[in-house]
């Protein structure tokens, strides 16, 4: 069985899937029908169970992962919450049931502390389910953690557990939904795992089926017949054999420079970007930073995360943007309202705006970082719509101390505007994963139209040449951080529109970087024009790949 998604990235792997078990359902609310005193027998079994499972995952971590699942084991090993299980069994409850609600209590009780007991409030939803599947006798769930590497096999993955994935354990990952700019797949491409995403049929690979997984493709070939194995194979020791290419700033084969920065979601990834050539940062998710928090972080917690980053980037240019919440990052201190449909709710700056001390709070510890180091930072909002939003934000990052302010242009209302807004802001970023989104209608997490989730897209060239066009009449940077930046030929493309800067995950800035040496800026506008007046974005690809290749071939001809 052969499956088609969409590959993230150029890598390959080989080897046995596993699948990501569905969350389990609310264990009913039924009439006991077992001996109380049998019940607590198997409650404390699965309590103890669960805790050594957990305490195993810890060890096979390390880190600072261990110290977190040690404190889940202490929580299934605390008394009073196995009394509390005992109680309800008493007042008639089923073993499942109980566990269930002594530790919905529990989490509730730890919520209404706030702080650091709050926010360790969520992992009791997963120690609640691990205790319950023992019970039940069922897989956990959450990623399994086998001994031996594996292709996991998921629906889609939330971004805490992409973040926490095992790279010594996860050889690929295929999800069933999530399009290209899923943070799933962004996060993917952040830390270099084989992943193709929006494979429809990926859910029915049975447990232990061999896979061969090819993001550069996006196939994903079952059962592979023992050639396609040995090719796989011998491609994979190729690649690990072929030499490192050098990094240097990037720049068009005229000269022209085009920075090339790095989308970073925690300083950990400083020195790895910085070792593949990132002249600095383009874009640094803050949200990712606090993904579990439960409450907003303060000023100095922010202030130490912020200032380790611009250390790292001394003297080089780094771009933060404030917390991006809502849609698939929720961030639980800022988006409480449930919404029908997230991704056009209180999302981005409007969510900050709705909470105005806590964006405070975050330019704040911004400006402290930046007068503590020697980066030169930059700050922008995300999911910028109006002239007037612009006006509010690089206003108050101005009053609060911030030079560079700009906005980013994610919604074509920010686009189309862009002459207007480029006046009142320092610079625009443009993100194009939610410029797809917007343009075409289509929610980037719906495996069902990722095929409209295509930055190649006409219409979203046209929306992105029209910032280039503002931002050269204004004088003012125009960089590109969405993942539109990653692949090479759209790379050469974006810059033709207009983009100064590019910015993507450090994985892919090598053959970024290569492809920008090939084409001078006319050549790069020539490519831009092709694709505009293209009729949709597959047209509009194999139009420049057309003319990438006989420019290729005629200065090969000439050289001879
Ligand atoms: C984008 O939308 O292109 C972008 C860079 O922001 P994010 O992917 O974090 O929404
Ligand atoms: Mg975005």
């Amino acid at each position: 069985m052969n499956l088609q998604g969409v590959g993230i990235g150029r890598g390959l792997a080989i080897g046995p899937v596993l699948r990501m078990p569905d969350p389990l359902p609310e264990p009913t609310d039924s009439v006991r029908e077992t001996a109380g005193d049998v019940e607590k027998v198997r409650v404390a079994g699965a309590l103890a169970a669960a805790a050594a499972d957990i305490r195993l995952r810890g060890q096979r971590a390390g880190g600072a992962a261990q110290d977190v699942l040690d404190a889940q084991a202490f929580m299934a090993e605390d008394p009073t919450l196995k009394d509390d299980v005992d109680t309800r069994i008493d007042g008639g409850k089923t073993a499942e049931r109980a566990v269930f609600e002594a530790f919905a209590a529990f989490r509730d009780l730890l919520l209404s502390m706030g702080g650091y007991m709050g926010e360790r409030a969520t992992d009791l939803n997963d120690v609640s389910q691990r205790v319950v599947a023992h019970l039940q006798g069922v897989a956990a769930p959450g990623v399994p953690t086998p001994d031996y590497p594996f292709v996991l096999i998921a629906r889609d993955l939330a971004p805490a557990d992409t973040a926490l994935l095992d790279l010594d354990k996860v050889l690929a990952l295929v999800t069933s939904d999530g399009g290209p700019t899923s943070h799933t797949a962004i996060l993917a491409r952040e830390k270099s795992i084989v992943a193709v995403v929006g494979a429809p049929d990926a859910l029915k690979l049975p447990d232990g089926e061999i896979v061969i997984v090819d993001a550069t493709s996006g196939l994903v070939t079952a059962a592979p017949s023992d050639e396609q194995r040995a090719a796989a194979e011998a491609a994979l020791v190729a690649r690990a054999n072929a030499t490192v290419v050098p990094v240097g700033p990037g720049a068009l084969a005229d000269g022209t420079p085009v920075p090339l920065l790095a989308n970073l979601g925690s300083a950990d990834g400083a020195l790895d970007a910085i070792a593949k050539g990132a002249e600095g940062v383009g874009l640094f998710r803050t949200e990712f930073l606090f993904l579990d928090s439960t409450t907003a972080p303060t000023v100095d917690e922010q202030q130490e995360k912020y200032t380790q980053l611009l250390a790292a980037f001394a003297g080089k240019k780094v771009v933060v943007r404030a917390l991006d919440a809502g849609a698939d990052k929720p961030l639980s201190f800022l988006n409480d309202e449930p919404e029908e449909n997230p991704a056009l709710g209180l999302r981005g700056l409007r969510a900050l705006r709705a909470n105005e001390p806590i964006l405070r709070d975050q330019l704040t510890a911004l400006a402290n970082a930046d007068a503590a180091t020697s980066a030169d930072l930059w700050v922008m909002a995300p999911m910028v719509s109006t002239v007037e939003e612009t006006r509010y934000f690089t206003a108050l990052a101005h009053e609060l101390g911030l030079k560079t302010a700009g906005v980013m242009v994610e919604v074509p209302a920010a686009a189309l505007l862009a002459d207007r807004i480029l006046k009142d802001a320092d610079f625009a970023s443009i993100g194009t994963n939610d410029l797809t989104q917007y343009t075409l209608a289509a929610d980037r997490l719906l495996g069902s139209v990722a095929s409209f989730q295509d930055p190649w897209h006409p219409a979203v060239l046209r929306l992105v040449g029209e910032v280039g066009r503002a931002g050269a009449l204004l004088g003012k940077p125009v960089g590109i951080c969405g993942e539109a930046a990653a692949d090479p030929a759209l790379a050469v493309v974006l810059v033709g529109l207009g983009a100064t800067t590019l910015s993507m995950s450090p994985a892919a800035l090598a053959d970024v970087r290569a492809e920008l040496a090939l084409y001078t800026l006319e050549q790069a506008k020539e490519f831009a024009e092709l694709a505009l007046s293209a009729n949709s974005a597959v047209e509009a690809r194999a139009a420049v790949a057309d003319a990438a290749s006989t420019l290729t071939t005629t200065t090969l001809i000439e050289s001879e």
